[in-house]
């Protein structure tokens, strides 16, 4: 489904991103780890052209989209992302968040929108919050109402940039349980995480990053019990 080869990007004379490689299949779930600075949130934000890479490629299906001829916003409808902070338009309710995207840029009827809106409010437990505003909602509501923002554009792919991790710890699990239920349903999801309990349980395989670079990946049970890089085994040990 998504394939980045050899991707690398500077921020001036910082290379924060020193030849990228990863291959993402169809419905896997792919867990981002590393140290803070590593170079997931830039990795992840290439993946979907929110930055522009210096050198190497990135094809997602059979289109390389890091040709410079390619419409970055159609891009965008089929990759979501979400973030940490939880980026919802504190002057829109819950559902006119929701059906903004599907409306203005996918070109949906009003009504298709919100009645998807409503059926995914359901899924994440929101059902009754449709009409309220972002702020006089806890994060972990406003992170899953983020979540059902993303899902309702029905992007193929799916990028999450440690999106527990202004929670309250309190709050992280009704997160983590949308997440669980997308990757039942098949999503294609890639997230870069701090909860390694999570990755673990969720993920089919975690890529370590160390320094721009991909330091290991592999299964979440050869990872977690017979890394082969010290590295990663340094940073697991510090982390669990
Ligand atoms: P991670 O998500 O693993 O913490 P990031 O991709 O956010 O890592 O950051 C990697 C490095 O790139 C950090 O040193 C960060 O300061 C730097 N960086 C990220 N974005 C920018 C930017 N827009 N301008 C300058 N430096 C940046
Ligand atoms: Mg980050």
């Amino acid at each position: 489904m998504l394939r980045a080869d050899a991707v690398r990007k500077s921020f001036g004379d910082h290379e924060v991103l020193k030849g990228v490689s990863l291959d993402i299949t169809a419905g896997e779930v792919v867990c981002l780890i590393g140290a803070s600075g590593s170079g997931k949130s830039t990795l992840l934000r290439c993946l979907n052209l929110l930055e522009q890479v210096d050198d190497g490629d990135i094809w997602f299906g059979d289109r390389e989209i890091t040709d410079p001829r390619v419409d970055a916003d159609a891009v965008r409808r089929d990759i979501g992302i979400v973030f940490q902070a939880y980026n919802l338009f504190p002057h829109l309710t819950v559902e006119q968040n929701i059906v903004l995207g599907p409306v203005k840029s996918r070109g949906e009827s009003r009504e298709a929108a919100r009645t998807r809106a409503h059926t995914l409010l359901e899924r994440v437990g929101l059902a009754d919050r449709a009409g309220a505003y972002p702020d006089a909602m806890s994060g972990g509501q406003q992170q899953r109402v983020a979540l059902v923002r993303a899902i309702a554009m029905q992007p193929r792919l799916l990028l999450l940039d440690e999106i527990t991790s202004a929670l309250d710890p309190m709050l992280v699990g009704e997160v983590l349980d949308v997440i669980r239920d997308l990757r039942a349903e098949g999503m294609t999801i890639v997230m870069a995480t701090h909860e390694m309990t999570f990755a673990r349980e969720v993920s089919d395989r975690i890529v370590f990053m160390a320094d721009g670079r991909i330091e290991e990946s592999g299964t979440p049970e050869q990872m977690f019990t017979a890394p082969r890089s010290p590295r990663t085994a340094e940073f697991l040990a510090r982390h669990l």
